[in-house]
């Protein structure tokens, strides 16, 4: 296989000019030119000889000729039609990377690594278009995706979003859901001038290691991501309030309260200082309530 030609500036530069390349901010595309960062970034995902990786929106294919060495097989997905053709020539001789010219989110995953990989677990590597940061990691997630990790780049803030606990002005929903499919790290912090062209904000490496079986057990998964968007969705309000008038539940003030009274919290206290396994048992107590007056009403 051919050794990587991408990485510095001089050679991105080469390839962008031979193609008049024009780069689409709405596509969020920051080109990486730091080799230091691009093999931080491969160490870090741990890939192995045995390894399927998908990259999502590979660019100009810079990591996606460090990864196609790195790994037995590499899918990439690329929205932007305009970079295939960069691809098929920066990708030249790299037989086992398949690029694919699509909206990852409207990719079904799953499928893709049971067609290419009979479904065994794959790993994540990407340098991620800032713009649908969230929706991408909670889609591999929630979407029953066969994953063993993730390892992206994002911008600095969401990285201190998805570490952070109770108590810092950062936890939210995004932290829970992350932390309760996965343990995350920190990799490293990224410069602007690692990029071409510079974003305005800082940004970091992360790992999200994913568990086998989630840190804390709930009688109701649906019910308990239910309960994490409704307490963060009106950040100034109590717990109680936040859950009341969520139109995602239908509990009542005194069922609210009865469930926070049970997890030994008072009426004014907030979500943001629950930790994922106080959510849990909140969602156990909510769960009991719905039950009971389900079976109060057969009666
Ligand atoms: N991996 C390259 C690198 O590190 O130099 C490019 C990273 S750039 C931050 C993000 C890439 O994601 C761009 O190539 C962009 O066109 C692509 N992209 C944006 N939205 C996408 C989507 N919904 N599905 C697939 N690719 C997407």
């Amino acid at each position: 296989m051919r050794e990587p030609t991408l990485g510095n500036p001089q050679n991105t530069i080469a390839v962008l000019q031979k193609y008049n390349f024009v780069f689409q901010k709405k596509f969020g595309q920051n080109f990486l030119i730091d080799t230091h960062v691009l093999d931080k970034i491969i160490r870090s995902a741990q890939i192995g000889k045995e390894d399927l990786v998908l990259e999502i929106g590979p660019g100009i294919g810079t990591m996606t000729q460090h990864l196609a060495c790195a790994a037995r097989r590499v899918v990439a997905v690329e929205i932007d039609r305009g970079l295939i053709p960069i691809l098929e020539d920066t990708l030249e001789g790299y037989d086992n990377v398949r690029v694919i010219n699509d909206d990852v989110l409207k990719v079904d995953i799953a499928k893709l690594a049971e067609e290419e990989d009979q479904g065994r677990p794959i790993k994540v590597v990407a340098n991620l278009p800032y713009y649908i940061t969230t929706p991408i990691i909670m889609a591999l997630f929630e979407q029953n995706v066969p994953l063993s990790s993730i390892t992206v780049m994002v911008q600095k803030e969401v990285a201190d979003r998805i570490q952070t606990g109770p108590g810092s002005k950062d936890y939210g929903a995004l932290s829970l859901a992350v932390q309760y499919y996965a343990r995350p790290y920190l990799v490293a912090n990224v410069p602007p001038n690692c990029f071409m062209p510079r974003p305005k904000v800082g940004s970091a490496v992360i790992r999200l290691e994913r568990y086998e079986t989630p840190p804390v057990e709930t009688a109701d998964e649906k019910l308990l991501f239910q309960v994490i968007r409704a307490s963060f969705n009106q950040r100034r309000k109590t717990l109680a309030n936040g859950l009341k008038n969520s139109a995602e539940l239908d509990f009542t003030k005194e069922e609210t309260e009865e469930a926070i009274a049970k997890l030994g919290k008072g009426p004014a206290v907030r979500g943001e200082t629950l930790s994922l396994v106080e959510f849990a048992e909140l969602t156990d107590y909510l769960s009991e309530i719905k039950k009971k007056r389900k079976n109060s009403r057969k009666e």
